[in-house]
């Protein structure tokens, strides 16, 4: 019988599941959701399964290095990190916390895909203010997964997480 590796996999995950994404970070990748799967096999080589959001945002490198550094620092040096392209990353995988955050951080959230039409993209509301009296600006914001808008009430510009 050999001895059960240390590495317990619910810890291992909350380790992984704090890492923030670089695109957007206030965002951990478990609240964008793009956080699958955590496994540690017998010999405690941990495997850490992420599915990219879409190619608008190459985060990926990024977010699989700040993965492997941050097990590192908690003692777990056997690290891979897996890409899975299917089933495809949706916005709405990310989690209602996730979506709270984003507002916090001025930054109008996706709506669920189920709402996304021409209609509803003319009522996003202010994350600043509230008001439902916003306009598009640009279909890109800061990144290529964000718009720009700008709100008539208070006329702060503001990013768009677009649905997806
Ligand atoms: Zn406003």
């Amino acid at each position: 019988m050999s001895v059960v590796a240390a590495a317990e996999p619910a810890t291992v995950r909350e380790v992984v599941a704090e890492v923030l994404d670089p695109e957007v970070p206030v965002l951990t990748i478990d609240d964008l959701g793009i956080l699958r799967d955590v496994t540690v096999d017998e010999h405690g080589r941990v495997e850490v399964t992420i599915t990219p959001t879409y190619s608008g945002c190459p985060a990926m490198d990024a977010i699989s290095a700040d993965v492997t550094r941050a097990l590192a620092d908690k003692g777990f040096d056997d690290v891979a990190v897996r890409t899975v392209l299917s089933p495809a990353w949706t916005t709405d995988w990310m989690s209602d916390a996730g979506k709270q955050k984003l507002l916090d951080y001025g930054v109008a959230p996706p709506q669920p895909r189920s709402d996304t039409s021409v209609m509803v993209a003319l009522s996003l509301r202010c994350p600043q203010c509230g008001s439902p009296e916003t306009h598009e600006l640009s279909r890109f914001g800061s990144t290529a997964c964000k718009s720009l808008w700008v709100c008539e009430s208070c006329l702060e510009p503001f990013d768009h997480f677009k649905a997806l």
